[in-house]
């Protein structure tokens, strides 16, 4: 059996996490700080701050930028569930647009959605392309005469939304960590990008996430950076390293906090996955998706991804492949036949119309085109690290005779 996507844990990776256990400290600490230094160098950015999840760091965002209930959030209606949830999370409402041939976001759709109750833009790197993210700050920066700053809000002593002056861009990159734009790592090109190191990713902690701050003047990445961590932490005035010198323990709460800090265990895991990211991850990642390339593309049944193209570069996540005369039904019963010979394959994603809450909700599929088109007729093939050369032709194989079983 190919499982699907495995994290890559050799004795490397225990080692670091042994020594961070039997160091003394396991909760955030050095390990924690060290992470979030070489993640901000590798992005370009003066600062990262390292949390629990994508989820709970990317809805602090949309907490500490006062969104809330009237305000509306635009995201792509082809993406994973936790986009659209934490809009709901803070009471506020996701308005979906479709995406285009590359599955990202389409620059024009979010256009046309812009209104007086938009407070953010969140586009999503499915796969790993980057989406159209300087042409969305560019869309945001341009329709800045229809931004409705909310006029009673205060966060560290300022307004953010006056701050900023227009809609938020805050980019999902859960899926793009070591992706560029423009030569540049994806972490540069939006006002605030929120990574995942869940299991599944291309680098993982385990669980995790960070936020990579790109915000423009007057605001201060080291007041940000010490604004999330206390959002992070209860609200806390001093985190558990700060109080451990002597005599300083005496802390204040400054607002009712959340609770999402990154663990030194996490951080220990993360250190290891960054240290043979560029030169070793993903160049093994590029490799598989080459291979799995030269085998489809000339194949006229398939419509391989896209994994550069106008400046943007792919971090190489996942391996979307679609079959091009393939009906939903016809897709599901390819998927069957290829788990038959014993390969793990996936669907990424399953459009937010189509979940039963988000159908609840009001939004039809049929408004949404290009989402149901890709979804329909998409396969996501095993991509990582420990996965052999002989491993991706079998994979190859498994699909190419599953769908001359289905369809002829
Ligand atoms: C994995 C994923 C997330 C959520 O990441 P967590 O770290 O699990 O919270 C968000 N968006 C997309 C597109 C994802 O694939």
């Amino acid at each position: 059996m190919i499982p699907f996507s495995p994290p890559r844990i050799d004795d490397r990776t225990v080692k670091a996490v042994e020594e961070a256990l039997r160091s003394g400290w396991i909760t955030t600490g050095p390990r924690t700080k060290e992470f979030e230094r070489r993640l901000a160098a590798y992005c370009g950015v003066d600062r990262v701050v390292a949390l629990n999840s994508w989820t709970n760091a990317c809805e602090l965002v949309l907490r500490w930028f006062g969104i809330g209930p009237g305000d509306e959030v635009i995201v792509p209606a082809y993406t994973y569930c936790a986009t659209a949830n934490i809009v709901m999370h803070v009471g506020a409402k996701p308005v979906l647009v479709d995406v285009l041939d590359d599955f990202t976001m389409d620059p024009d759709a979010v256009r046309r959605a812009i209104n007086p109750r938009t407070k953010c833009i969140m586009p999503v790197d499915i796969g790993g392309l980057p989406a159209r993210v300087p042409e969305l700050v560019r869309i945001a920066e341009e329709c800045s005469p229809l931004f409705t700053p909310a006029v009673n809000l205060r966060v560290a002593g300022s307004n953010p939304q006056m701050r900023l002056g227009r809609a938020l861009v805050l980019s999902d990159a859960a899926h793009s960590f070591g992706a560029r734009i423009d030569g540049r790592a994806v972490g540069a090109q939006a006002d605030i990008t929120g990574f995942s190191f869940h299991a599944v990713k291309n680098l993982t902690t385990a669980e995790g996430g960070a936020l990579a701050f790109h915000l423009p003047e007057p605001f201060d990445p080291e007041e940000l950076y010490r604004h999330f961590n206390t959002m992070s932490l209860h609200g806390q005035s001093k985190d558990a390293l700060a109080k451990t010198r002597p005599g300083a323990w005496r802390y204040d709460v400054e607002f009712p906090g959340w609770k999402c800090n990154m663990t030194d265990l996490q951080a220990a895991i993360g250190l290891v996955e960054l240290d043979r990211y560029d030169h070793d991850t993903l160049v093994r990642r590029r490799a598989i998706c080459d291979r799995y390339d030269a085998a489809f593309a000339a194949d006229g049944r398939f419509l391989v991804p896209t994994f550069s193209d106008g400046g943007r570069t792919s971090s190489h996540h996942l391996y979307m492949l679609r079959v091009r005369e393939a009906e939903e039904a016809q897709r599901d019963a390819i998927i069957d036949a290829i788990a038959r010979r014993e390969v793990s394959v996936n669907v990424h994603f399953i459009p937010l119309p189509l979940l039963s809450f988000y159908k609840g909700q009001g939004h039809r599929i049929s408004d949404f085109p290009n989402a149901y088109a890709h979804y329909s007729r998409e396969i996501s093939l095993p991509v990582y690290y420990d996965l052999t050369d002989q491993q991706v032709d079998q994979v190859v194989d498994a699909v190419k005779e599953a769908v001359s079983e289905v369809l002829g």
